[in-house]
């Protein structure tokens, strides 16, 4: 017990960085071949435990997102959709990229969960930066699913850190090799969300959209950044593309950081044709930290997203996790 004339300082947290994962999440994939299969979350668990990371964060199991939750972002009759078409386990949840399957509404019920769980805490100073592999569903829209991504765990955070611990400026940085649309359109004239995005121009990739002149609508115009990069870019035009990221930010001032870390925008992924290594990611993680620290909080949540060449996966979300540990608490 600290004597009244020493002032109480509170110990920094002893893992200063939160991994959420586990058998909830590791179950949001398709089966039959489909690109994101269930079996990513393994690819990266292995990898991270084969750099000896797995025993330096502190570990959290995810928990399943309620409903009132899903609601802060999505809209009550496309819930109901999903709960419906989980229920049977047949068809479509969008246009035919993204299968229903039995359980689909709970594996991606605990995807937004995990995510919460660890924007929790992170608010409370329980960890300085967390890390959720299967999340940073960035294309589900308010109202549909897109791309593989049921509930957008991303925008159901950022309405979570608004209404449940009142902060206005919130970043969404997202480096994964497709536009986040879903965010984008949710928060598109919303002149407090942070929005800046690197990914392969939308005139060669799903979803065509994310062109530079998009930066909001109304009282939010020019206040989004959307950076595309043509085919073939490598780690150079990313760290170009990078600076202004930062630059962005720090005028911006956010309270909170996300980061959707997809690692489709890799050489080798069978989906994009960007060419960045791992140390694009490992870079973006350790800036965003330093940014974050520069500002005060050092509050950072990493989000897995896309990335559908295991290798690459798991090497860049252990570099992203790494650069979290490095930055110290
Ligand atoms: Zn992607």
């Amino acid at each position: 017990m600290a004597s009244s004339d020493t002032p109480e300082t509170p110990d920094p947290p002893r893992h200063p960085v939160l991994l959420v994962a586990g058998e909830q999440i590791a179950a949001y994939g398709f089966g039959g071949g489909h690109p994101f299969g269930p079996d990513r979350h393994e690819s990266f668990m292995r990898e991270l435990h084969r750099c000896g990371l797995d025993g330096r964060v502190r570990r959290a199991s995810p928990r399943a997102a309620t409903r009132a939750e899903l609601e802060y972002f999505h809209t009550p009759e496309f819930l109901d959709l999903v709960q419906e078409r989980s229920a049977s386990g047949h068809g479509y949840l969008d246009a035919g990229d993204t299968p229903a399957f039995r359980g689909v509404y709970e594996a991606a019920s605990h995807v937004v969960g995990a995510t919460l769980t660890a924007a929790e805490a992170v608010m409370a100073g329980e960890a300085r930066r967390a890390f959720v592999p299967i999340a940073g569903l960035h294309h589900a829209g308010r109202g549909h699913a897109s791309g593989f991504c049921v509930f957008n765990d991303c925008g159901v955070a950022i309405e979570y850190l608004r209404r449940v611990h009142g902060l206005r400026r919130v970043a969404y940085v997202d480096i994964d090799a497709h536009h986040g649309d879903g965010v984008f359109y949710a928060f598109e004239d919303d002149p407090d969300l942070l929005f800046a995005d690197v990914h392969q121009d939308g005139r060669s990739l799903f979803p065509g959209t994310g062109s530079a002149e998009e930066t909001g609508t109304g009282p939010a115009r020019g206040t989004k950044l959307n950076i595309p990069l043509l085919p073939g870019a490598g780690d150079e035009a990313f760290h170009e593309a990078w600076l202004r990221v930062e630059a962005y930010l720090r005028a911006g001032e956010p309270e909170f950081i996300l980061l959707q870390c997809g690692a489709d925008s890799l050489a080798g992924d069978p989906l994009a044709q960007l060419h960045l290594s791992e140390n694009a990611h490992a870079h973006a993680a350790a800036r965003l930290c330093a940014i974050a620290d520069e500002l005060g909080h050092g509050r950072v949540l990493g989000l897995g997203g896309g990335g559908y060449d295991r290798r690459n996966l798991a090497r860049a979300w252990t570099r992203v996790v790494g650069a979290f540990l490095e930055a110290g608490a």
